[in-house]
């Protein structure tokens, strides 16, 4: 394998580190550590996995964290009710909704009403707001981790010609602003740039490839320009594997450093939640 492999356990366990250096400091300023508060509306196999792994890294820096979980019959004023007493009590300092959330209850409504104050996932639109004003101490996680993947290549961004395909609003829509920000060249690729077949001309010109579509391998490794990044978001299961949007072996040997799934960015997505939380903290009084 030719390209150098961005391992995001190594980069999540040193971000940990100064995350609970700071934790420790604002404590003993304090004489509380920040506190996040999870929210479940009914209980499901997917969102166990995140509410463990989450419980785990906030035990790692010394965050303290509560997981409230309501039944799964909750009703949409009941969820709300809840999401404002969070926001109302002095000692929550970031709220998280698990999703999924019961069919037929507002989502999208709920984060809203997350203070943005205390909004751990940087989804609120006053906080994604300022990602496009490029004032942003808080972001939506995934962007947020691909970013530290990015930083730790020490590849200076400006004038780099990015492509990210795949624009959700949780990774390709703000990532594109974080790199724009940078002073990248930014192409954001999506449906209509697959259908019209676009897609490989695009990733050839990538100096910088951010995917994040949740196909298995709908980039092709010899798609890939020598020398270039590719940051791989996707996770899928193929048989009783997880692979990622892109065809590894193909580009392992045409970049010039390339992250893996698993062990790439999800390894650093529940460490950004941790550092969102602490940020948020920082500046409640
Ligand atoms: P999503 O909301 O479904 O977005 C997928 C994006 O891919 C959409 O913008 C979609 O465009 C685009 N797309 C679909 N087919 C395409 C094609 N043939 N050509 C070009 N673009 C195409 O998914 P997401 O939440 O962003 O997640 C994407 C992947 O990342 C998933 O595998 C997910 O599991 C993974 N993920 C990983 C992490 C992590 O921590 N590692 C976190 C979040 C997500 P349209 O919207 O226009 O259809």
């Amino acid at each position: 394998m030719a390209a150098v492999l961005l391992d995001g356990k190594v980069i999540a366990k040193r971000l940990k580190e100064a995350i609970k250096q700071e934790v420790a400091v604002l404590k003993s300023k304090r004489g509380r550590a920040p506190k996040l508060v999870a929210v479940e509306v009914g209980q499901n196999a997917s969102s166990a996995v995140y509410v463990k792994a989450q419980k785990k890294a906030a035990d790692s820096v010394g965050i303290e964290y509560e997981l409230k979980v309501v039944p799964q019959e909750t009703s949409q004023d009941e969820a709300e009710n809840l999401i404002d007493g969070l926001n109302n009590d002095k000692s929550v300092s970031a709220i998280i909704l698990q999703m999924p959330v019961p069919r037929g209850m507002d989502a999208k409504k709920l984060v809203n009403l997350i203070s943005p104050e205390k909004d751990a996932e940087g989804m609120h639109p006053q906080n994604l707001g300022k990602i496009l004003l490029g004032r942003y101490r808080i972001g939506p996680c995934t962007a947020m981790a691909v970013m530290e993947l990015l930083e730790s290549t020490k590849v200076n961004l400006y004038g780099k010609e990015a492509v990210i395909v795949g624009h959700s609003e949780i990774v390709g829509k703000p990532l594109s602003l974080m790199l724009l920000n940078k002073f990248a060249t930014t192409t954001v690729c999506h449906i209509g740039t697959g259908e019209r077949g676009a897609l490989p001309g695009h990733v050839k010109r990538a100096e910088i490839l951010i995917v994040a579509v949740g196909k298995a391998g709908i980039i092709k490794g010899d798609w890939i320009k020598d020398g270039a990044i590719v940051i791989d978001v996707g996770i899928n299961k193929v048989g009783d594997k997880i692979v990622g949007d892109v065809e590894f072996a193909g580009a392992s040997q045409k970049a010039l450093c390339i992250t893996q799934v698993p062990g790439g960015v999800g390894s650093i997505t529940t460490t950004m939640l941790m550092r969102n939380t602490v940020e948020l903290f920082k500046t409640q009084r």
